[in-house]
Protein backbone atom coordinates (compact mmCIF):
# COMPACT_ATOMS: atom_id res chain seq x y z
CA UNK A 1 0.00 0.00 0.00
CA UNK A 2 1.43 3.56 -0.85
CA UNK A 3 1.55 5.51 2.11
CA UNK A 4 1.59 9.04 1.97
CA UNK A 5 3.08 12.20 3.71
CA UNK A 6 -0.02 12.93 5.26
CA UNK A 7 1.43 16.62 6.51
CA UNK A 8 0.38 17.39 2.82
CA UNK A 9 -3.23 16.86 3.83
CA UNK A 10 -3.09 19.72 6.50
CA UNK A 11 -2.40 22.00 3.95
CA UNK A 12 -5.18 23.92 3.06
CA UNK A 13 -6.06 24.98 -0.60
CA UNK A 14 -4.01 27.85 -1.55
CA UNK A 15 -7.07 30.35 -2.96
CA UNK A 16 -5.74 33.82 -2.80
CA UNK A 17 -4.80 34.02 -6.34
CA UNK A 18 -7.22 32.23 -7.56
CA UNK A 19 -9.77 34.01 -5.66
CA UNK A 20 -8.30 37.40 -7.12
CA UNK A 21 -9.02 36.20 -10.66
CA UNK A 22 -11.99 34.70 -10.12
CA UNK A 23 -13.52 38.31 -8.85
CA UNK A 24 -11.81 39.97 -11.19
CA UNK A 25 -13.21 37.85 -14.33
CA UNK A 26 -16.50 38.09 -12.60
CA UNK A 27 -16.01 41.94 -12.74
CA UNK A 28 -14.76 41.92 -16.48
CA UNK A 29 -18.08 39.95 -17.45
CA UNK A 30 -20.70 42.75 -15.97
CA UNK A 31 -18.14 45.20 -17.30
CA UNK A 32 -16.63 44.04 -20.68
CA UNK A 33 -16.23 47.75 -21.51
CA UNK A 34 -14.07 48.13 -17.95
CA UNK A 35 -10.01 49.18 -18.24
CA UNK A 36 -8.64 46.93 -15.13
CA UNK A 37 -5.33 48.35 -14.04
CA UNK A 38 -3.23 45.07 -12.65
CA UNK A 39 -1.27 46.91 -9.34
CA UNK A 40 -1.47 43.48 -7.64
CA UNK A 41 1.19 41.91 -9.62
CA UNK A 42 4.18 40.21 -7.72
CA UNK A 43 6.25 39.30 -10.96
CA UNK A 44 8.28 41.24 -13.18
CA UNK A 45 6.82 42.86 -16.22
CA UNK A 46 9.93 44.01 -17.96
CA UNK A 47 12.12 42.04 -20.71
CA UNK A 48 16.13 40.53 -19.70
CA UNK A 49 18.34 43.54 -20.09
CA UNK A 50 20.48 43.26 -23.49
CA UNK A 51 23.54 42.75 -22.05
CA UNK A 52 22.00 39.51 -20.72
CA UNK A 53 20.31 38.83 -23.59
CA UNK A 54 23.54 39.13 -25.20
CA UNK A 55 25.45 36.59 -23.28
CA UNK A 56 22.54 33.95 -23.07
CA UNK A 57 23.21 34.12 -27.47
CA UNK A 58 26.94 33.58 -26.77
CA UNK A 59 26.36 30.57 -24.63
CA UNK A 60 24.05 28.67 -26.58
CA UNK A 61 26.12 29.41 -29.35
CA UNK A 62 29.05 27.70 -27.10
CA UNK A 63 26.72 24.84 -26.48
CA UNK A 64 26.26 23.96 -30.08
CA UNK A 65 30.20 24.02 -30.78
CA UNK A 66 31.62 20.91 -30.04
CA UNK A 67 35.04 22.65 -28.59
CA UNK A 68 33.02 24.41 -26.14
CA UNK A 69 29.90 22.13 -25.13
CA UNK A 70 29.46 21.73 -21.61
CA UNK A 71 27.56 18.76 -19.78
CA UNK A 72 27.17 18.25 -16.33
CA UNK A 73 28.92 21.57 -14.09
CA UNK A 74 29.54 21.86 -10.39
CA UNK A 75 26.38 21.66 -8.59
CA UNK A 76 27.54 24.79 -6.61
CA UNK A 77 27.57 26.59 -9.71
CA UNK A 78 30.32 27.51 -12.20
CA UNK A 79 33.59 29.23 -10.38
CA UNK A 80 33.17 32.35 -13.09
CA UNK A 81 29.77 32.71 -11.77
CA UNK A 82 30.34 31.79 -7.89
CA UNK A 83 33.43 34.70 -8.27
CA UNK A 84 31.29 37.11 -9.86
CA UNK A 85 29.27 36.84 -6.43
CA UNK A 86 31.66 36.92 -4.06
CA UNK A 87 32.95 40.18 -5.88
CA UNK A 88 30.44 42.16 -6.92
CA UNK A 89 27.74 41.07 -3.94
CA UNK A 90 30.40 40.68 -1.14
CA UNK A 91 33.82 41.96 -1.82
CA UNK A 92 32.93 45.37 -2.42
CA UNK A 93 30.42 46.00 0.75
CA UNK A 94 34.25 44.88 2.91
CA UNK A 95 32.07 41.27 3.26
CA UNK A 96 34.48 38.12 4.03
CA UNK A 97 32.42 35.55 1.85
CA UNK A 98 34.38 32.48 0.25
CA UNK A 99 33.43 31.02 -2.83
CA UNK A 100 32.90 27.99 -1.21
CA UNK A 101 30.36 28.83 1.29
CA UNK A 102 27.80 30.15 -2.14
CA UNK A 103 25.61 27.56 -3.77
CA UNK A 104 24.11 28.54 -6.74
CA UNK A 105 20.69 27.17 -7.82
CA UNK A 106 17.49 27.58 -9.58
CA UNK A 107 15.51 29.51 -7.19
CA UNK A 108 15.03 31.45 -3.43
CA UNK A 109 11.92 29.41 -3.54
CA UNK A 110 13.15 25.90 -3.78
CA UNK A 111 16.31 26.99 -1.42
CA UNK A 112 14.13 28.47 1.05
CA UNK A 113 11.50 25.30 1.12
CA UNK A 114 14.65 22.70 0.30
CA UNK A 115 16.66 24.01 3.61
CA UNK A 116 14.39 22.37 6.01
CA UNK A 117 16.16 18.81 4.67
CA UNK A 118 19.19 19.46 6.77
CA UNK A 119 17.20 20.81 9.88
CA UNK A 120 15.55 18.43 12.54
CA UNK A 121 11.82 17.85 12.82
CA UNK A 122 11.69 19.21 16.96
CA UNK A 123 13.13 22.42 15.92
CA UNK A 124 10.44 25.25 16.99
CA UNK A 125 10.19 28.07 13.78
CA UNK A 126 9.19 31.68 14.25
CA UNK A 127 8.10 33.19 11.48
CA UNK A 128 7.10 36.77 10.61
CA UNK A 129 3.18 37.86 10.23
CA UNK A 130 2.47 38.73 7.22
CA UNK A 131 4.55 36.64 5.30
CA UNK A 132 5.79 35.16 2.39
CA UNK A 133 3.75 31.23 2.08
CA UNK A 134 6.44 29.45 1.06
CA UNK A 135 8.50 29.59 4.78
CA UNK A 136 5.25 28.38 6.01
CA UNK A 137 4.15 25.60 3.69
CA UNK A 138 7.30 23.99 3.53
CA UNK A 139 7.32 23.63 7.90
CA UNK A 140 3.67 22.42 7.20
CA UNK A 141 4.84 19.46 4.43
CA UNK A 142 7.72 18.67 7.06
CA UNK A 143 5.78 18.45 9.87
CA UNK A 144 7.23 21.33 11.94
CA UNK A 145 4.34 22.97 11.90
CA UNK A 146 1.83 21.46 13.95
CA UNK A 147 -1.68 21.74 13.04
CA UNK A 148 -3.78 24.57 11.84
CA UNK A 149 -6.11 26.06 14.75
CA UNK A 150 -8.37 29.30 13.89
CA UNK A 151 -5.99 30.12 10.91
CA UNK A 152 -2.62 29.80 13.01
CA UNK A 153 -0.28 26.67 12.65
CA UNK A 154 0.10 25.65 16.26
CA UNK A 155 3.88 24.87 16.52
CA UNK A 156 5.12 28.02 14.59
CA UNK A 157 5.90 31.12 16.47
CA UNK A 158 3.64 34.23 14.37
CA UNK A 159 5.95 37.73 15.27
CA UNK A 160 2.70 40.09 13.78
CA UNK A 161 4.65 43.16 11.84
CA UNK A 162 1.95 45.93 11.81
CA UNK A 163 1.84 49.51 12.41
CA UNK A 164 1.73 49.34 15.82
CA UNK A 165 4.91 48.42 16.16
CA UNK A 166 6.53 49.97 12.95
CA UNK A 167 6.82 46.79 11.17
CA UNK A 168 9.41 45.89 13.21
CA UNK A 169 9.50 42.11 14.47
CA UNK A 170 9.70 41.90 18.25
CA UNK A 171 12.01 38.79 19.86
CA UNK A 172 9.93 36.59 20.75
CA UNK A 173 8.83 35.41 24.22
CA UNK A 174 9.61 31.85 24.08
CA UNK A 175 12.84 30.55 23.19
CA UNK A 176 12.88 29.40 18.92
CA UNK A 177 15.61 27.70 16.81
CA UNK A 178 14.72 29.04 13.24
CA UNK A 179 13.65 32.03 12.02
CA UNK A 180 12.86 33.52 8.81
CA UNK A 181 13.52 37.40 7.92
CA UNK A 182 12.53 38.28 4.36
CA UNK A 183 13.94 42.11 4.29
CA UNK A 184 13.06 44.45 2.48
CA UNK A 185 9.61 42.34 3.15
CA UNK A 186 7.19 40.75 0.70
CA UNK A 187 4.72 41.71 1.16
CA UNK A 188 4.97 45.27 3.70
CA UNK A 189 7.98 46.65 1.56
CA UNK A 190 9.48 47.80 4.92
CA UNK A 191 13.06 47.22 5.94
CA UNK A 192 15.16 46.67 9.25
CA UNK A 193 17.86 49.42 10.12
CA UNK A 194 21.53 47.75 11.06
CA UNK A 195 20.76 47.91 14.86
CA UNK A 196 16.88 46.38 14.51
CA UNK A 197 19.13 43.62 12.66
CA UNK A 198 21.72 43.25 15.10
CA UNK A 199 18.66 42.88 17.66
CA UNK A 200 17.80 39.12 16.15
CA UNK A 201 21.25 38.29 15.49
CA UNK A 202 22.23 38.95 19.07
CA UNK A 203 19.27 36.58 19.83
CA UNK A 204 20.38 33.78 17.77
CA UNK A 205 23.73 34.29 19.24
CA UNK A 206 22.30 33.82 22.91
CA UNK A 207 19.43 30.99 22.01
CA UNK A 208 22.10 29.35 19.17
CA UNK A 209 19.38 29.86 16.63
CA UNK A 210 19.15 29.85 13.21
CA UNK A 211 18.18 33.14 10.70
CA UNK A 212 17.44 32.35 7.36
CA UNK A 213 17.51 35.75 6.15
CA UNK A 214 15.98 36.21 2.44
CA UNK A 215 17.11 39.26 0.57
CA UNK A 216 15.14 38.71 -2.69
CA UNK A 217 14.58 42.38 -2.88
CA UNK A 218 18.11 43.82 -1.85
CA UNK A 219 18.81 45.71 -5.19
CA UNK A 220 15.59 47.51 -4.14
CA UNK A 221 17.48 49.18 -1.58
CA UNK A 222 17.95 52.71 -1.79
CA UNK A 223 18.71 54.11 1.64
CA UNK A 224 21.77 53.96 3.70
CA UNK A 225 21.26 52.39 6.72
CA UNK A 226 19.43 49.34 5.24
CA UNK A 227 22.02 46.09 5.01
CA UNK A 228 22.25 44.57 2.21
CA UNK A 229 23.23 41.32 3.53
CA UNK A 230 22.80 40.19 6.86
CA UNK A 231 26.78 39.69 7.13
CA UNK A 232 27.15 43.36 7.14
CA UNK A 233 25.38 42.29 10.87
CA UNK A 234 28.37 41.14 13.60
CA UNK A 235 28.49 37.36 14.69
CA UNK A 236 25.89 37.01 11.32
CA UNK A 237 28.28 34.23 10.22
CA UNK A 238 27.60 32.37 12.59
CA UNK A 239 23.89 31.99 12.44
CA UNK A 240 22.92 33.20 9.15
CA UNK A 241 22.42 31.79 6.16
CA UNK A 242 21.53 34.05 3.15
CA UNK A 243 19.21 33.40 -0.24
CA UNK A 244 19.76 35.93 -2.82
CA UNK A 245 17.79 35.71 -5.96
CA UNK A 246 18.30 36.88 -9.79
CA UNK A 247 14.28 36.79 -10.28
CA UNK A 248 13.38 40.59 -8.88
CA UNK A 249 17.31 41.95 -9.02
CA UNK A 250 16.82 40.94 -12.72
CA UNK A 251 13.94 40.02 -14.38
CA UNK A 252 14.53 36.41 -14.07
CA UNK A 253 11.27 34.83 -12.79
CA UNK A 254 10.98 33.12 -15.50
CA UNK A 255 15.06 32.43 -15.95
CA UNK A 256 15.44 30.44 -13.02
CA UNK A 257 18.78 31.62 -11.16
CA UNK A 258 19.65 32.32 -7.53
CA UNK A 259 22.20 31.60 -4.65
CA UNK A 260 22.20 30.50 -1.01
CA UNK A 261 25.17 31.33 1.61
CA UNK A 262 26.03 28.94 3.85
CA UNK A 263 28.95 30.46 5.87
CA UNK A 264 31.80 27.20 6.90
CA UNK A 265 31.35 29.43 10.79
CA UNK A 266 27.91 28.16 10.95
CA UNK A 267 27.24 24.84 12.87
CA UNK A 268 23.85 23.06 13.63
CA UNK A 269 23.50 20.58 16.64
CA UNK A 270 23.25 16.91 16.97
CA UNK A 271 20.68 16.12 19.79
CA UNK A 272 23.61 15.36 22.12
CA UNK A 273 25.29 18.68 21.45
CA UNK A 274 27.85 17.95 18.94
CA UNK A 275 28.46 20.81 16.31
CA UNK A 276 28.15 20.07 12.73
CA UNK A 277 28.53 22.30 9.81
CA UNK A 278 25.76 23.56 7.77
CA UNK A 279 27.96 24.14 5.21
CA UNK A 280 28.89 20.66 4.42
CA UNK A 281 25.56 19.48 5.42
CA UNK A 282 23.79 21.58 2.29
CA UNK A 283 26.50 21.07 0.24
CA UNK A 284 25.79 17.21 0.55
CA UNK A 285 21.91 17.59 0.40
CA UNK A 286 22.70 19.95 -2.60
CA UNK A 287 25.38 18.11 -4.88
CA UNK A 288 22.55 14.83 -4.39
CA UNK A 289 19.20 16.31 -4.90
CA UNK A 290 20.53 18.67 -7.65
CA UNK A 291 22.78 18.86 -10.64
CA UNK A 292 23.07 22.76 -11.16
CA UNK A 293 21.79 25.46 -13.11
CA UNK A 294 22.22 25.25 -16.83
CA UNK A 295 25.50 27.04 -18.00
CA UNK A 296 23.65 29.25 -20.76
CA UNK A 297 21.78 30.37 -17.24
CA UNK A 298 25.02 31.14 -15.31
CA UNK A 299 26.42 33.21 -18.06
CA UNK A 300 23.35 35.19 -18.24
CA UNK A 301 22.84 35.96 -14.43
CA UNK A 302 27.13 36.51 -14.64
CA UNK A 303 26.25 39.22 -17.16
CA UNK A 304 24.17 41.39 -14.83
CA UNK A 305 27.34 42.14 -12.92
CA UNK A 306 29.39 43.33 -15.93
CA UNK A 307 29.45 47.38 -16.41
CA UNK A 308 26.69 47.60 -19.06
CA UNK A 309 24.86 44.68 -17.14
CA UNK A 310 24.71 46.44 -14.06
CA UNK A 311 23.88 49.82 -15.29
CA UNK A 312 20.46 48.33 -17.48
CA UNK A 313 19.58 45.77 -14.32
CA UNK A 314 19.43 48.78 -12.12
CA UNK A 315 17.46 50.85 -14.45
CA UNK A 316 14.61 48.72 -14.92
CA UNK A 317 14.91 48.25 -10.75
CA UNK A 318 14.58 51.98 -10.70
CA UNK A 319 11.68 52.04 -13.47
CA UNK A 320 9.66 50.00 -10.96
CA UNK A 321 11.06 51.76 -7.79
CA UNK A 322 9.54 55.02 -9.60
CA UNK A 323 6.34 53.15 -9.77
CA UNK A 324 6.34 52.70 -6.44
CA UNK A 325 6.77 55.79 -5.14
CA UNK A 326 4.09 57.54 -7.56
CA UNK A 327 1.44 55.05 -5.66
CA UNK A 328 3.31 55.62 -2.08
CA UNK A 329 3.07 59.45 -2.74
CA UNK A 330 -0.03 58.97 -4.71
CA UNK A 331 -2.22 57.27 -1.53
CA UNK A 332 -0.47 59.69 1.10
CA UNK A 333 -1.32 62.15 -0.41
CA UNK A 334 -4.89 61.18 0.06
CA UNK A 335 -4.58 60.79 3.51
CA UNK A 336 -4.32 57.12 3.15
CA UNK A 337 -1.18 55.76 5.94
CA UNK A 338 1.23 53.63 3.25
CA UNK A 339 4.16 51.83 3.96
CA UNK A 340 7.17 50.31 1.97
CA UNK A 341 7.52 51.60 -1.45
CA UNK A 342 10.57 53.50 -0.91
CA UNK A 343 13.50 50.42 -0.54
CA UNK A 344 10.97 47.95 -2.33
CA UNK A 345 8.64 47.28 -5.18
CA UNK A 346 5.61 46.96 -2.76
CA UNK A 347 3.26 49.06 -1.61
CA UNK A 348 1.26 48.32 2.19
CA UNK A 349 -1.70 50.11 2.40
CA UNK A 350 -3.55 50.39 5.41
CA UNK A 351 -7.35 49.77 4.49
CA UNK A 352 -9.21 53.40 5.29
CA UNK A 353 -11.84 53.03 8.34
CA UNK A 354 -12.78 49.76 9.54
CA UNK A 355 -12.74 48.24 6.35
CA UNK A 356 -11.34 44.60 5.68
CA UNK A 357 -8.45 43.79 3.71
CA UNK A 358 -10.99 42.12 1.17
CA UNK A 359 -13.50 44.87 1.52
CA UNK A 360 -11.18 47.42 0.08
CA UNK A 361 -9.72 44.56 -2.64
CA UNK A 362 -14.04 44.79 -3.72
CA UNK A 363 -14.20 48.48 -3.58
CA UNK A 364 -11.11 48.91 -5.47
CA UNK A 365 -12.31 47.14 -8.22
CA UNK A 366 -15.68 47.50 -8.19
CA UNK A 367 -15.23 51.25 -8.03
CA UNK A 368 -11.85 52.49 -9.35
CA UNK A 369 -11.39 49.18 -11.51
CA UNK A 370 -7.76 47.97 -9.82
CA UNK A 371 -6.76 45.13 -8.73
CA UNK A 372 -4.85 44.84 -5.50
CA UNK A 373 -3.60 41.92 -3.42
CA UNK A 374 -5.87 41.66 0.43
CA UNK A 375 -3.19 41.31 2.96
CA UNK A 376 -4.87 38.61 5.08
CA UNK A 377 -4.06 36.59 2.10
CA UNK A 378 -0.42 36.83 4.16
CA UNK A 379 -1.41 35.65 7.05
CA UNK A 380 -3.43 37.00 9.91
CA UNK A 381 -1.54 40.32 10.92
CA UNK A 382 -2.16 41.20 7.03
CA UNK A 383 -5.84 41.83 7.42
CA UNK A 384 -6.82 45.67 6.99
CA UNK A 385 -3.41 45.65 4.43
CA UNK A 386 -3.69 45.97 0.79
CA UNK A 387 -0.77 44.98 -1.33
CA UNK A 388 0.23 47.38 -4.20
CA UNK A 389 3.21 47.22 -6.40
CA UNK A 390 5.51 48.69 -8.82
CA UNK A 391 5.43 46.06 -11.08
CA UNK A 392 2.99 47.45 -13.37
CA UNK A 393 3.68 50.26 -16.59
CA UNK A 394 4.61 53.77 -15.91
CA UNK A 395 1.12 54.43 -17.49
CA UNK A 396 -0.82 52.01 -15.59
CA UNK A 397 0.35 53.38 -12.67
CA UNK A 398 0.09 57.30 -13.32
CA UNK A 399 -3.78 55.95 -14.33
CA UNK A 400 -4.58 54.24 -11.01
CA UNK A 401 -2.87 56.95 -9.19
CA UNK A 402 -5.34 59.69 -10.99
CA UNK A 403 -8.27 57.36 -10.23
CA UNK A 404 -7.55 56.86 -6.71
CA UNK A 405 -8.39 60.52 -6.53
CA UNK A 406 -11.92 59.60 -6.84
CA UNK A 407 -11.62 57.94 -3.94
CA UNK A 408 -14.55 58.28 -1.77
CA UNK A 409 -14.03 56.73 1.91
C1 LIG B 1 10.06 36.56 -5.47
C2 LIG B 1 10.59 36.11 -4.17
C3 LIG B 1 11.67 35.23 -4.10
C4 LIG B 1 12.39 34.75 -5.35
O1 LIG B 1 12.11 33.43 -5.60
P1 LIG B 1 12.76 32.72 -6.85
O2 LIG B 1 12.41 31.28 -6.64
O3 LIG B 1 14.23 32.96 -6.78
O4 LIG B 1 12.12 33.29 -8.08
C5 LIG B 1 12.14 34.83 -2.86
N1 LIG B 1 11.57 35.30 -1.74
C6 LIG B 1 10.54 36.15 -1.76
C7 LIG B 1 10.00 36.65 -0.49
C8 LIG B 1 10.01 36.57 -2.98
O5 LIG B 1 8.98 37.42 -2.99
Amino acid sequence: MILINENYTKLPGSYLFSDIARKVNEFKAAHPAANIIRLGIGDVTKPLAPAVIEALHDAVDEMGDASAFRGYGPEQGYDFLVNTIVENDYKVRGLDIEADEIFVSDGSKSDTGNIGDILGLDNIVAITDPVYPVYIDTNVMAGRAGNLVDGKWDRLVYIPCTAENDFVPELPKQKVDIIYLCYPNNPTGTTLTKDQLQVWVDYARRNKSLILFDGAYEAFITEGDVPHSIYEIEGAKEVAIEFRSFSKTAGFTGTRCAYTVVPKALMGYTKSGDAVSLNRLWNRRHTTKFNGVPYIIQRAAEACYSPQGKKQVKAVVDYYLNNAGIIRTGLTDLGLQVYGGINSPYIWVKTPGSMTSWGFFDYLLNELNIVGTPGVGFGPSGEGYLRLTGFGTLDNTKEAVSRLKDISL
